[in-house]
């Protein structure tokens, strides 16, 4: 069932199960794509679902492990093509656990990282809602494992960053560009695909050398996973090269040059 396809979700009182008693939210983070790193929990609650709201980067396959005839709501978020609003979300949740349904939100990655998970949360708990939240493993850490990159070692990087790479405004990505170019660190950039010239132009004003390693990471954990290392300087041109396409992650720091050793003895297909 998708949620436009079901206006019903849309109406003011959708079906009440037990009117008056809220019914319980869990926010569960899916991980980055294959269905074998959801958590113990996240399965639980997904077996037990009956009504799960769904977003556009969590896994077909993780869809699965819901009951068939449970109710599947997907609410998208595409960077530039958003299904609905996240204040819309964040209602209808509201509202369809006022009704007395119980529901699953369910995430890419963890909900926490980059995810609104936060937002959500404060909506339910302002709200009195009860809620619970099982983590996930964020992209990055998929990113790391899948295609063979550390993201910290003890000779590389004693501090890992994760940084948005969004636009706020008109050309401009508000990061504190000072702190993500400093020596010794692993700066892992989401939603950083549009943004990768004015990411690589400030990271060397700031003072990071143009051959440092650098890395994307398209779909990681997934079948179709890509990683094309090179440096942060050539890294743009390398996205256009390869067609990088969302979702990807951008790796920036020393222990991305580790992945030639480490993939030699790492089984998976993906690297
Ligand atoms: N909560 C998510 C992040 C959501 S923001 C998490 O913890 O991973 C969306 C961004 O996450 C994408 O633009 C991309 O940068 C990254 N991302 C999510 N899934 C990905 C995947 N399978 N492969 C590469 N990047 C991914």
């Amino acid at each position: 069932m998708s949620f436009v396809e079901d206006a019903r979700w849309f109406t003011a009182a959708p079906p009440a199960a037990q009117a008056g008693v809220p019914g319980h939210v869990t926010l569960v983070g899916a991980g980055p794509g294959d269905p074998e790193l959801l958590t113990l929990r996240a399965v639980k609650a997904l077996r037990n679902a009956r009504l799960v709201l769904y977003d556009h980067l969590v896994g077909k396959e993780v869809l699965q492990y819901v009951p068939a005839d449970a109710d599947l709501i997907y609410v998208g978020k595409e960077a530039a093509h958003h299904t609905l609003p996240q204040e819309s979300i964040i209602d209808l949740m509201v509202r369809l656990a006022r009704s007395g349904r119980s529901l699953v939100r369910l995430k890419g990655g963890d909900c926490f990282v980059f995810g609104r998970g936060g937002e959500e949360a404060i909506a339910l708990a302002e709200q009195g809602i009860a809620f619970d939240i099982v983590p996930g493993i964020t992209s990055a850490q998929g990113a790391g494992a899948y295609a063979g990159i550390p993201l910290t070692h003890r000779d590389h990087a004693g501090t890992l960053v994760f940084a948005t790479g969004h636009l706020c405004g008109r050309d401009e990505v508000a990061l504190d560009w000072a702190a993500l170019a400093r020596p010794r660190q692993t700066v892992v950039i989401y939603m950083g695909l549009s943004t990768l010239p004015i990411i690589s132009r400030e990271l060397q004003a700031h003072g990071l050398p143009a051959d440092t390693p650098a890395a994307l990471v398209e779909q990681t954990t997934l079948p179709g996973q890509r990683c094309i290392s090179g440096t942060l300087g050539g890294l743009p041109e390398l996205a256009r090269a390869h067609g990088i396409r969302p979702p990807a992650l951008i790796v920036i720091g020393h222990v991305v040059a580790l992945q030639q050793h480490i993939a030699r003895g790492l089984r998976a297909q993906f690297v």
